[in-house]
């Protein structure tokens, strides 16, 4: 055990107490993907080995979200699962409100921002947004 003065562990407490807190939570849904352009684009039909122009046609994702977001205090401020079942919710069942087809995924998480913003005002959020778990976005959104 470290012996420390009791300036030394005052000062480990406030940096403690100062300490920016997020809970994260993850969850996975299907979508069907499609982008157009990229079958005429010649920046994305490239016809070598960078052509990708095969996004042009409807493709199935297992779309991956890492959502955090900032907590006040240490005890259950956000509920893990409740938050987790929420976000859910907002893709599939009665409080559908979001959709993922046909979208990139920075377009997923701005969607997203926007309920869980107006749902918990002021406070800083993350959003991961993956295709199958291998590509993706990430986008941080301060408090205000
Ligand atoms: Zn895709």
């Amino acid at each position: 055990m470290t012996s420390l003065t009791a300036f030394e562990r005052q000062h480990i407490d406030n940096r403690c107490a100062a300490a920016n807190s997020k809970i994260w939570v993850t969850f996975r849904k299907e979508g069907i993907h499609c982008y157009p352009a990229a079958a005429t684009d010649p920046a994305l039909a490239t016809g070598d080995e960078y052509d990708v122009s095969f996004l042009g046609t409807p493709h199935r994702h297992i779309f991956h979200f890492k959502v955090g977001i900032q907590v006040f205090h240490d005890d259950r401020d956000i509920e893990f699962i409740q938050f987790k079942r929420w976000l859910e919710n907002l893709y599939s069942g009665k409080e559908s409100v979001l959709q993922l087809n046909y979208k990139s995924c920075e377009m997923i998480s701005d969607d997203l921002f926007i309920q869980i913003a107006s749902r918990y005002p002021g406070r800083e959020i993350f959003i991961e947004v993956s295709e199958d778990g291998e590509n993706g976005s990430i986008k941080h959104y301060p408090a205000n």
